[in-house]
């Protein structure tokens, strides 16, 4: 498998995506040669601390990059389509059939003064001709999918838990069948419990509709439990690209390892501590020349501070881009 280009077998992939935000204070480089494909029916994971590029990159994918954001390069292909070119118009036409977003904020992303039933039908409306009526009757059919329950069709967010108001963005996601769905820290506000019914929810929903899902979070506990491959993202790359197993028991890139290693339940701390990584990550104004890591790198070397790495496959399905792996692979 190569990492260019997307091919019929995926039902999306990003091919040398470069975004950026114009500031008044510089050109921000939020995300850069951004490449990766998902297949139909995939669990995808983007994964990296917080400004990493994550949701910079989830936006991108459906052309929703908040202002002063920009895609300035590369290539976006939904379902063997490249996008990036596509009018605002015509984007308005895949989002939600063929690509949707569950954002991050439930509470924000839900508008107060409708009751959940009319924003999930007002979402079907916009895109499928249909009553009204037939429109709520399928919003009650999406209540009862996510386990919200057809009976709070006439509530209004206040009047739901967090995690259903998360369930109802999750409904709405689903309102029009997307083959592939995004879903940006859909868990990050919600206790342990509830996040649990909500990875358990995506595992149903998935042996449903064999859907592709573009899961995104800070939070590798919930990732590892839940996708088939991670992409790791350090100030606006890809890092690494492999199975999760693979990531989880044996992380090549030095930046993988720390964050495996800040994950509590994997167990791999020194005598039972948590570890974390020393650092943070870098202002994207102006990037670190070379490797983006080597300043925090415990392991960076001669190269790393002046030659970019670039990614290898080491293995099948197996990419990563540090000077160590390069070295062994050459
Ligand atoms: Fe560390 Fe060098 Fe690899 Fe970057 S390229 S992760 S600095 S060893």
């Amino acid at each position: 498998m190569s990492l260019s280009s997307g091919s019929s077998e995926h039902v999306l992939a990003a091919e040398g995506l470069k975004v950026v935000y114009e500031t008044s204070f510089g050109v921000v480089d939020a995300a850069s040669d951004v490449t990766f494909q998902v297949k139909k029916g995939e669990f995808f994971g983007l994964a990296g601390e917080s400004g990493c590029g994550k949701s910079t990159v989830a936006y991108s994918l459906v052309k929703e990059v908040p202002p002063p954001g920009r895609i300035v390069g590369g290539k976006i292909y939904i379902n063997g389509r490249d996008v990036v070119p596509l009018s605002e118009d015509e984007m308005r036409k895949i989002r939600w059939k063929e690509i949707s977003v569950i954002p991050q904020a439930a509470m924000n992303a839900l508008n107060p003064v409708y009751t959940v039933g009319d924003q999930i039908a007002e979402a079907i409306l916009a895109h499928e001709e249909m009553s009204k009526d037939d429109a709520l009757a399928r919003a009650e059919e999406l209540l009862d999918l996510v386990g919200v329950g057809r009976q709070r069709v006439r509530s209004y967010p206040h009047e739901l838990s967090g995690g259903q108001r998360q369930r109802v963005m999750i409904a709405m996601a689903l309102a029009l069948n997307p083959p592939i769905v995004i879903a940006d820290e859909p868990t990050t506000a919600l206790d342990v419990v509830v996040q649990a019914q909500i990875l358990n929810l995506f595992k149903e929903l998935r042996s449903k509709f064999n859907m592709s899902l573009i899961f995104i979070t800070h939070d590798l506990t919930t990732m590892f439990e839940l996708v088939d491959r991670i992409a790791v993202m350090y100030a606006g790359k890809i890092v690494e690209i492999g199975p999760t197993d693979k990531i989880v028991d044996d992380p090549l890139h030095p930046y993988t390892e720390l964050l495996v290693r800040a994950v509590p339940r994997i167990g791999v701390g020194e005598k039972g501590r948590f570890e974390y990584i020393p650092g943070s990550p870098p202002n994207l104004l102006e990037p670190p020349p070379g490797c983006r890591f080597h300043p925090r790198c415990p392991k960076r070397f001669e190269p790393c501070d002046k030659e970019e790495p670039r990614m290898v496959e080491v293995e099948r399905g197996r990419f990563v881009a540090c000077h160590l792996i390069a070295g062994r692979t050459s």
